[in-house]
């Protein structure tokens, strides 16, 4: 056994193994996509190929012996294209050592086809993954076996001259060697085509990115820029770029401000989020910029990657967003009404400041969330809102909590007399909007004019309208109850003259001043006086007799008669009334029969020399002209 020439034939033989793997991997890497049918049989007949030429430059182990590593190809194709590969190449070596001939032919075959039995093993370990160096050696001894395990089927002489000389430890040696070597290669290989796969589909994505990716190093040189960035840029190809710096694109002074960012960022070392404001083309564009350092595997800062997106829609819908907002909180600040939204929880969510103004004891700063009841109960307890005295307030604020949440209009009043009017919109999810407006001045125009229609503009006493519809209810309701009632008809004595005399207004002064003293000489809760019409007054008096009715007419006149207001062209030299007294009477059907009545007596007080008071039992009396 010489060394050498055993060293020769296996460095022989493996570089010829290495070629074959080379090859197939300069194939495979010109070659895309899935390994087909027909590629694994062309590999299998590359490596067959190969087995075949190594059986045609064997090497001697010992004299008589000879040795090639026909096997390592066998094996090894395998794990490159399976059993169907490893079969074409076993078919391959199979008729390359018939061809041969010669005495271990058939011995031949068996290591063939074992090797195939071994390919299609270490197949197995490939779909499990046959990354892990353990799979490796375990396949290659597996290969290196077959060579041992043919040992035992060469004749006995042979074996023992083998053995001897420890020959067969080189055998085994060397194809395991050998198979090491290739498995490495093709883990590797297949490793770098991975890598180089992912590599491509990394690039395929930042470049297809939207958004602009680029790296720096630490004098602001791009690296690497994608096709964003050159756009963004103005740059006419993303790999033009590499070597040149922001001073090649933009305008000095925006170049130089980025350079300062940029230094003070490798200062810092941290992640930055900038915003940056830029004029392309008279347009203003907004963009946004994460900064992150770039270091080397040894942990050295290499410079600066930067990933920039286009955020001038977003900005822009900010901005509307903003001022849409502006608008809405100024308007509702300037509002004269009050505001107030509520969730479906009865919780205050949003207010204005009118609502404030109405509900001062509500506090800003921690209204919100408050539920209507808990902002009810704290206006209520406090005194702020008034509720009616004969309702509690839990009950009350019970009971406003669920007006507020329908849709119908409703008032409230507050301590301060404010009248507030509240109408309510509900909302889709269950909540509601309430508009709270100061109706106080409404309220007190609606009153003055209710006085208006009802009081008499010289007096101030009730006017006829209220005098007839006091009249009628007042009327009915004795009736119903049985109670009596009476009513005095009382007419200014020559009140023409008067006004011939004194003149229209002094006339009006002398009615002003009758209407005192008839008010004041009334009952003011029980009685109504009012002015019936030119110098003529009306009073009902509820409850009241004729008798009694005659010493409250007794007492008017003697008021009017006290007033000692002069009156030349009376009889009696100032100012008298005669009065008329009508009671209710059991076949009185309507108010107008007790008028009539009054109206009669008062002509019999008129007949009876004026000044006078007369019942309408005393002017039945008389005749009637
Ligand atoms: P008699 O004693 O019979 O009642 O005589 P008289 O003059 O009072 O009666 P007459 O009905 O003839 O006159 C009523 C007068 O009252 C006529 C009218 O000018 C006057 N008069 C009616 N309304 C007003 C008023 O609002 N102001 C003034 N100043 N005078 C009025
Ligand atoms: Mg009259
Ligand atoms: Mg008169």
């Amino acid at each position: 056994m010489q060394f050498s020439h055993l060293l020769i034939t296996f460095l022989a033989q493996l570089g010829v193994i290495s070629l074959t793997l080379t090859l197939c991997s300069l194939i495979r890497d010109r070659v895309q996509g899935d390994l087909t049918v027909a590629r694994k049989l062309a590999s299998g007949i590359l490596f067959g190929a190969t087995a075949a030429l190594l059986m045609h430059m064997p090497g001697e182990l010992i004299d008589g012996f000879r040795f090639d590593l026909r096997i390592v190809p066998i094996a090894v194709v395998g794990l490159i294209s399976g059993p169907i590969g490893a079969a074409v190449a076993a078919g391959i070596a199979s008729a390359s050592r018939i061809w041969l001939g010669g005495a271990g032919a058939a011995l031949g075959l068996v290591g063939i086809w074992l090797a195939f039995a071994v390919a299609t093993i270490g197949y197995l370990f490939v779909k499990r993954g046959f990354n892990r160096t353990p799979d490796v050696v375990v396949f290659s001894a597996l290969s290196a076996g077959i060579a041992f395990l043919v040992l035992f089927l060469i004749p006995p002489s042979i074996r023992l001259q083998i053995s001897q000389e420890n020959a067969h430890y080189v055998l085994l040696f060397l194809n395991f060697l050998a198979t090491l070597i290739s498995g490495f290669f093709v883990r590797i290989d297949s490793l770098r085509r991975e890598n180089a796969k992912l590599n491509a589909l990394h690039r395929q994505i930042v470049s297809a990115l939207p958004d602009a990716l680029s790296v720096k190093d630490l004098e602001g040189r791009f690296l690497i820029a994608n096709e964003a960035t050159a756009r963004l840029m103005g740059a006419a190809d993303s790999a033009d770029m590499v070597g040149k710096s922001d001073f090649d694109y933009y305008k000095p002074e925006e170049a130089a401000e980025l350079w300062r960012q940029e230094q003070a960022f490798i200062e810092r070392r941290n992640p930055v989020v900038l915003e940056q404001q830029f004029d392309r083309h008279g347009q203003t564009v907004w963009l946004s910029t994460i900064k992150a350092p770039y270091f080397d595997e040894a942990g050295n800062l290499r410079g600066i990657v930067s990933h920039t997106s286009d955020v001038t829609s977003q900005k822009l819908i900010q901005a509307e967003l903003l001022s849409a907002q502006v608008l809405l909180e100024t308007a509702m600040a300037e509002m004269a009404d009050g505001l107030a939204m509520f969730d479906r929880e009865c919780r205050l969510v949003m207010w204005n400041s009118r609502y404030l103004e109405f509900f001062p004891y509500v506090d800003n700063e921690t209204c919100r969330g408050r539920t209507l009841a808990e902002l009810l109960t704290a206006g209520v307890l406090r005194g702020q809102i008034r509720i009616p005295p004969d309702v509690s307030p839990l009950s009350w604020v019970d009971d406003e909590v669920e007006r507020s949440q329908s849709a119908a209009a409703s008032e409230l009043v507050l301590n301060d007399g404010r009248s507030v009017s509240k109408t309510t919109r509900v909302l889709g999810d269950g909540g509601w909007v309430t508009l709270y407006s100061d109706i106080s001045e409404k309220k007190a125009a609606v009153t003055q004019l209710e006085r208006f229609a009802s009081k008499d503009g010289l007096t101030d006493l009730a006017n006829r309208r209220i005098f007839d519809k006091q009249l009628v209810e007042i009327f009915q309701s004795c009736r119903k109850a049985s109670s009596e009632l009476s009513l005095l008809m009382i007419d200014v004595d020559h009140f023409k003259a008067y006004n011939d005399t004194y003149g229209h207004p002094a006339g009006d002064e002398v009615l002003r001043e009758v209407a005192r003293v008839l008010q004041q000489a009334c009952r003011t809760e029980l009685d109504l006086v009012a002015r019936y019409g030119g110098e003529e007054f009306a009073v009902i008096l509820p409850r009241s007799s004729e008798e009694e009715a005659h010493a409250i007419a007794g007492r008017l006149a003697a008021g009017v008669r006290m007033l000692d207001i002069p009156h030349l062209s009376s009889p009696k030299g100032r100012v008298t009334v005669s009065i008329g007294i009508g009671t209710l009477a059991q076949n009185m059907s309507d108010p107008q029969h007790l008028l009539r009545k009054c109206d009669e007596a008062l002509y019999a007080a008129k007949a009876a020399g004026r000044d006078k008071v007369r019942a309408a039992s005393e002017a039945e009396a008389l005749p009637f002209p």
